[in-house]
């Protein structure tokens, strides 16, 4: 496998998660959902690029007319929709950062994404332009809109969100400025929305979890362990809500990754985790990720894996 993750890194190996009979436990209706899906016909395992693809070749992607589902769901999910938070609920008093990866603009502003920031292991780049379907509608454009709907939906439990970016900055921001503003509002929650770039036949979500870590200025320790909770939850509630699969190249079947070469996870002093709602590179996921419907449940279902999780 050559899977790189959100901040494209070099190819490497997956770490092996010893999370599935817990999540399994945890969740029973994602067997259930596993095997819908399966029954569908998933594509078999791969070699996977994860978003690596659209960094070197910007302008074909983000020049082409999407001709993908842009149309917004009906109901309270408008993704303008910035309404404060319900006056009561079951997350009053709780803060959610929301941060969509990437941002639409990253692909020209090249040489400032393309600037080393300090990761408390080492150093990477600010950030990257992310990947984008076949048919030019890219993860940018995406992880926004889930945002906007996830937002709504917490707003609607009574929390207070925060977005890290809302398409309103020319690039950015860099990823250790996302981790720091999860830090600064002492969030309770933060998740971090991609949506990979792995080969055609490489299939399913995974929630990437921080692995522990302390170097220079990342210490994972303290949420190490909240932050798992946080993506068990993530993940159980993804698949019955959208009835995906967990990856079928990452995480041995889990839907669960834990990675330690990560800005945003490593520098995050709040529990975060990153979630990759599918493959934009298979064109069977694809036509998941275009559908706004099928946006929706998946905010349904982070929504309701947050919900569980602040709840206790
Ligand atoms: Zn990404």
């Amino acid at each position: 496998m050559s899977y790189a993750g959100p901040e494209f890194e070099p190819p490497r190996r997956p770490r092996r998660s010893p999370l599935t009979v817990a999540l399994a436990a945890l969740v029973p209706g994602a067997l259930l959902g596993w095997v819908v899906y399966e029954g569908l016909g998933s594509a078999g395992d791969g070699a996977g690029g994860a978003e690596a693809t659209a960094v070197g070749t910007p302008s074909a992607t983000v020049s082409s007319s999407p001709t993908d589902d842009e149309k917004p769901s009906p109901g309270p999910s408008q993704p303008t929709s910035s309404a404060p938070p319900a006056a009561s609920g079951p997350l009053k008093g709780k803060v959610v950062v929301i941060d969509p990866g990437h941002n639409p603009a990253n692909f020209q502003h090249t040489a400032e994404i393309n600037r080393k920031v300090n990761i408390g292991t080492g150093y990477k780049e600010c950030d990257t332009t992310g990947t984008s379907t076949n048919s030019g509608y890219t993860e940018a454009k995406f992880t926004l809109d889930v945002a906007h709907r996830l937002r709504t939906l917490l707003h609607q439990q009574g929390a207070a969100v925060k977005l890290t970016q809302d398409g309103d900055r020319s690039y950015g921001p860099c990823i250790d400025e996302r981790a720091r503003i999860g830090n600064k509002a002492k969030a309770d929650a933060v998740v971090s929305i991609h949506a990979d770039g792995a080969g055609a036949g490489n299939r399913g979500f995974h929630v990437i979890l921080p692995g522990s870590v302390n170097s220079g200025a990342a210490d994972t320790r303290p949420i190490v362990a909240p932050s798992r909770q946080l993506g068990e939850r993530i993940a159980g509630n993804f698949v019955r809500a959208t009835g995906s699969a967990p990856s079928n190249y990452v995480g041995d079947g889990t839907g669960l990754v834990t990675r330690e070469d990560l800005g945003g996870l490593n520098l995050s002093t709040v529990p975060k985790v990153f979630i990759e709602c599918g493959n934009m590179r298979d064109t069977k996921d694809a036509a998941q990720l275009t559908s706004g419907a099928w946006r929706q449940k998946a905010a349904q279902g982070i929504s309701e894996g947050i919900v569980s999780f602040l709840r206790g």
